[in-house]
């Protein structure tokens, strides 16, 4: 391997390995949750709390109705029950079952509103239920992909790293400092292959006596352009 060729091979398992780190973060990212399960999630237990909330006020309407229900009769057994003769007294009476009368239609009509939302929620907490099933059986199915990815990927990037190091090993002091020198300062590409005649990367082109020396290998030739190693 000459040494343009063994630059040419360092660029490529630097760029490998970018791109499996940054894959690899994906990874780890996506396994640590997914957002969709967790707004899914998160909707199911505002559904539940309300249903909750609105089957607690059904209860405690369902028991004003109960107590209602008692004062009316107390009232009628007055009013009905013949120990009242006084005229004033009985009308006061009667004043007061109508007054019942209509708060308990008031309240009947609340109770079928409640008896209504409380279906609705019920209906909208099962139609919840199943949506984050669902979302769970893809995302145990998602984890077993991303867990058998985030193995291969450990694979490959132990491999790069050895076979970067055998590289680096093949490579003298003065090629590894320039190179590393432009993989900081030129975006992570510090060779850029000729390409007729020109710099593939920024499109200068490359003078004859240039591109003699810089195809036969061992010299560190530079793009007049960008700088970078030229690779023939
Ligand atoms: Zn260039």
């Amino acid at each position: 391997m000459t040494r343009i060729s063994a630059l040419e091979h360092l660029q490529s398992i630097d760029h490998e390995l970018d791109d499996k780190n940054k894959r690899a973060r994906q990874v780890e990212e996506r396994l640590a949750g997914d957002p969709t399960v967790v707004a899914a999630r998160t909707a199911l237990e505002s559904e539940d709390k309300t249903l909750a909330e609105l089957r607690a006020t059904l209860r405690a309407r369902e028991l004003d109705a109960k107590s209602m229900d008692a004062k009316a009769k107390e009232v009628e057994e007055r009013l009905y029950g013949g120990r009242v003769g006084n005229p004033k007294e009985l009308e006061g009476l009667e004043k007061e079952l109508r007054m019942f009368k209509r708060q308990r239609s008031d309240l009947d009509d609340q109770l079928l509103e409640l008896m209504e939302a409380v279906d609705q929620a019920r209906s909208r907490v099962a139609e919840k239920t199943t949506a984050l099933k669902k979302l769970e059986g893809t995302r145990s199915a998602e984890i077993e992909a991303l867990s058998r990815e985030r193995d291969t990927l450990a694979a490959r990037l132990a491999q790069l790293a050895e076979e970067r190091e055998r590289t680096r090993g093949e490579l003298d002091a003065d090629a590894l400092r320039t190179y590393d020198h432009l993989q900081r300062t030129k975006a992570g590409r510090a060779v850029a292959n000729i390409r007729a005649s020109s710099c593939a990367v920024c499109g200068t082109e490359v003078p004859t006596g240039h591109l003699q020396r810089a195809r036969a290998g061992n010299e560190l030739v530079f793009c007049s352009g960008c700088g970078r190693i030229l690779a023939g």
